[in-house]
């Protein structure tokens, strides 16, 4: 690379909010970089661990037909599926937020899904209807909230929007890191510097988007943002979102929004890798705790496991789990929960014993604890067998620690145990942007020449997420922030 370079735009970071932003710029006419720190092989962060479903309004199958052009001419007259709404979108991202989400960035987040996923077909992004196999096999219901997903899941999109970056004469540069930001004499952001094999260059720019994802992978930032109790959370994703865009931002005086203390994780097998590997990712998670219990290396239950179904308590579990003695937890069935247990933990390797006893001395854990742990849980539990998905209602009380659903005696031999830990997926807190993906200084005036959009920023996702809502605000504030980055080059 030559000592100092200059694009009008300049995207760091190459999935999808960035992509989209790269592209956006290059609409209005703007010469664009894309600076990618990965290898081509680990291009995208996050995305491609993804299955790429994108929740936006829209008005039913009908609607949805037309971005699918393989749908041309098949029956779907056995499918159905709802219109989407804004209300709905709305009341959902309000929902699992606690109305902690920025309504700002809410409605311009709804307002522009629609049209940003047609302007990504119209950019080359081929969809497909979110079901599982053929489409004429799909349920006779598809729910609504996810409308499409594209095709080839994560990596087929990151795929996707590189081609269509290459088609519009973008480059894109890998194994190329944003170090710092530049600054002008008035504060605006004219450049960064950034290193390749062959040292560090200046890359000159009227603008520059940041979206480099969140800082899930950096153990320092989980610790000092997170809690102690993340330090040592397997990371589920990309090794290189290292909040290295939070850090560069913050340092010329951009404000921080959200949750920083906030993240998605979920159990996670022990010997899952320290960082995602994409073919194995969705192997990892082990979220059939609510028909067993946990027990930490003492020997003793602390979560209520039966609280609700997985889908609501495993990132409270993930954390929980990391609170332990060694951030590690063991979780315990019988025979009779076997036969229920989530599909991906065939490829675990559980240790297995005729007797509470010996399984203890086999995990080494104290013995007569986990003893004593399961014989006053049984004589709080019910007798019968599992319906997982059901609440069944059979709670365990009167323990220091209740079970409130499926809480049936642990008393059919062999037992087994599989050792968990907790796994990180990404991160809620991020830079302070405005609905144009501004990013604000801390007083909330647009930092000129500084645009940001996806994991890296803060504000929609407090507490949960929202399904599919990832991909979705980063395409939306990336498009935005391209849109208004390639303005700047007129300037
Ligand atoms: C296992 C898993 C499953 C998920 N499932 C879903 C899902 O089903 N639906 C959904 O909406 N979301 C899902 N997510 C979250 C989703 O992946 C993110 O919301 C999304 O990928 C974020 O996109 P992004 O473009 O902001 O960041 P990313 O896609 O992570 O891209 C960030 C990019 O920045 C690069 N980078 C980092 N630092 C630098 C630097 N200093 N210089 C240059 N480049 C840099 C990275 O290499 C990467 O290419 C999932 C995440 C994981 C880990």
């Amino acid at each position: 690379m030559a000592e100092e370079l200059y694009y009008d735009v300049t995207v760091v970071g190459a999935g999808n909010a960035a992509l989209c932003a790269a592209l956006a710029a290059r609409d209005q006419g703007a010469a664009v970089a894309v600076l990618e720190k990965a290898p081509p092989s680990a291009q995208g962060g996050n995305c491609p661990y993804t299955g790429a479903g994108f929740r936006f309004t829209h008005t039913g199958l009908d609607d949805l037909k037309r971005l699918v052009p393989d749908l041309a001419g098949k029956d779907l007259s056995h499918t159905s599926m709802a219109p989407y709404s804004a209300e709905e979108f709305r009341r959902h991202l309000t929902t699992v937020t606690h109305g902690d989400t920025s309504e700002e960035l809410m409605e311009a987040l709804i307002a522009e899904s629609r049209p940003t996923v047609d302007w990504m077909h119209a950019k080359g992004v081929r969809w497909e209807l979110p079901v599982q196999g053929s489409v004429a096999r799909a349920p006779s219901t598809i729910p609504n909230q996810v409308g499409l997903a594209a095709y080839g899941a994560g990596p087929g999109l990151v795929d996707m929007l590189t081609k269509a970056a290459r088609r519009n004469g973008i480059q894109v540069l890998y194994e190329t890191k944003m170090l710092k930001l530049l600054q002008g004499p008035k504060g605006e952001v004219n450049g960064l510097m950034a290193q390749d094999a062959d040292g560090v260059h200046t890359i000159r720019a009227k603008a520059v988007v940041l979206a480099c994802g969140g800082f899930e992978a950096n153990a320092e930032m989980r610790t000092k943002y997170l809690g102690g109790h993340w330090e040592r959370a397997k990371v589920r994703g990309a090794r290189y979102n290292t909040g290295d865009g939070h850090r560069a931002a913050m340092e010329i005086g951009a404000a921080a929004a959200g949750q920083w203390t906030g993240c998605h994780g979920t159990p996670i097998d022990i010997n899952a890798p320290a960082t995602g590997i994409v073919k194995i990712t969705d192997s990892q998670p082990r979220r059939s705790y609510p028909i067993g219990i946990m027990a930490n290396v003492a020997g003793r239950r602390f979560m209520d496991e039966g609280e609700g179904f997985a889908e609501q308590t495993f990132v409270k579990a993930a954390v929980a789990v990391l609170k332990q003695e060694r951030g590690i937890a063991y979780q315990v069935f019988d025979a009779k929960a076997r036969p229920h247990l989530e599909e991906r933990y065939g490829i675990a390797k559980p240790v297995e014993a005729a007797t509470i006893r010996d399984l203890a001395t086999k995990l080494g854990v104290n013995a007569a604890a986990l003893e004593a742990t399961v014989s006053s849980f049984n004589a709080a539990a019910r007798d019968g067998d599992y319906a997982p998905r059901t609440l069944d209602g059979k709670a365990a009380h009167g323990l220091d620690i209740p079970k409130s659903n499926w809480a049936i005696k642990l008393d059919r031999p062999p037992f087994v145990a599989y050792t968990v830990t907790g796994g990180i997926t990404y991160t809620y807190g991020g830079l302070c942007i405005n609905a144009k993906a501004q990013v604000l200084d801390t007083e909330d005036k647009p930092i000129r020449g500084l645009f940001a959009a996806g994991e890296i920023i803060g504000g929609i996702f407090y507490h949960n997420s929202l399904r599919s809502g990832g991909l979705m605000h980063g395409a939306v504030f990336g498009r935005l922030g391209g849109i208004g980055a390639g303005r700047m080059r007129e300037e």
